[in-house]
């Protein structure tokens, strides 16, 4: 029985022989956040005694397997097997200037937004700190980079990362430790459905996070149709929260809005979006949508794209448009379905 992973101790809490050797420690971390290594056997400048004595009571990597599935347009999804069986996925997407990494929170997701694959798969269960940690430093071995050169982190995988707040926070505060990943956290990116509670919860913690809002509708009856968690929550409690966030910090909140034809993306859609973000300080991420079979909706056709991008500039917005990248590996923005769709590697 293998035991408890080490990448669920904070830096702090990494265990040294003896009683007074931080320094130590200190090697030890690098070992695993530095270099990024899965087995004590590769911990050379510690004592062997140690390293056997760490073994027989500490694990690396929380996963049985991984795999590689590659995409033409570089990018790579990770699928991992996790030591119950259960799967999760993360997404490597390498740009000319970063390298990004989307991470997973969940194991499939509880939201069951109709538009997301993810959602159709139903719920799991949640990720441990370990098993989020572990996906960014498996990207790195499977990149044969070192993990402090990937500085960009999106938790918008598969899960609500919000309804696993303690374990997302827990591998967020070890990403941006100095001991650790060294991680500044104006690049992580956390993604909600919109859960007005939590989101002031995650004010509450002072860190200067990016949060991402999944709207994808500006009015309640849209949303409903699209969104189960919007029966629960009006978009007005969702603003309201979205303020709370900015005063307690005043960081910029990216709207997410996927464009599903004849379904959010209409002319008074964008106007009302426009209405309903005064005051806040945001960016909106239009999303194409990416068809995955029996989905039951279409991507908006480019010039209703095109159009609602315009309204929303018109009106002083701050808009960008996100064409996904993996769509021929199933791992573009909701099509995460532990497929075995792309080319393995
Ligand atoms: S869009 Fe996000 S929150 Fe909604 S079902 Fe998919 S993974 Fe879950």
């Amino acid at each position: 029985m293998l035991g408890t992973s080490l990448l669920e101790l904070t830096p702090s809490e990494l265990p040294v022989p003896g009683s007074s050797q931080p320094y130590r420690r200190r090697q030890l971390a690098d070992w695993l956040y530095r270099h990024g290594v899965d087995s004590f056997d590769a911990m050379t400048n510690l004592p062997e005694r140690w390293r056997q004595e760490l073994a027989s009571r500490y694990s690396i990597s929380p996963f049985a397997r991984v795999e590689r599935f590659l995409s033409q347009d570089g990018s790579v999804r990770y699928l991992f097997t996790l030591r119950d069986g259960k799967q999760t996925e993360a997404v490597y997407m390498p740009y000319r200037h970063r390298k990004t990494v989307c991470l997973s929170s969940m194991v499939g997701c509880p939201a069951g937004c109709r538009f997301c694959a993810t959602g159709a798969l139903g719920f799991g269960r949640n990720l441990t700190k370990a098993e989020i940690l572990g996906q960014l430093l498996a990207v790195a071995r499977g990149e044969e980079c070192p993990p402090r050169s990937l500085r960009n982190v999106v938790l918008m995988g598969m899960g609500e990362a919000l309804l696993n707040f303690d374990h997302a926070i827990g591998s967020i505060r070890t990403m941006i430790d100095p001991m650790a990943l060294a991680m500044s956290p104006r690049r992580i990116t956390v993604s909600t459905v919109g859960l007005p509670a939590k989101i002031v919860r995650l004010a509450a913690e002072k860190l200067p996070l990016v949060l991402a809002v999944s709207l994808h509708a500006p009015d309640d009856e849209t949303r409903k149709g699209i969104i189960p968690t919007a029966h629960a929550y009006p978009i007005e409690e969702i603003i309201e929260a979205l303020h709370v966030w900015q005063e307690s910090g005043g960081r910029r909140v990216t709207v997410e809005y996927t464009l599903l034809r004849d379904v959010n993306d209409r002319a008074w859609q964008a106007s009302q979006l426009q209405k309903r973000l005064e005051g806040l300080t945001v960016h909106v991420n239009l999303i194409p949508f990416n068809p995955w079979p029996n989905s039951g909706f279409q991507p908006s056709s480019k010039a209703a794209t095109e159009e609602f991008r315009a309204r929303l500039e018109a009106a002083g917005l701050s808009v960008s448009v996100r064409y996904s990248r993996g769509r021929d590996a199933a791992g573009a923005c909701g099509q995460l379905a532990l497929t075995r769709v792309g080319s393995e590697a």
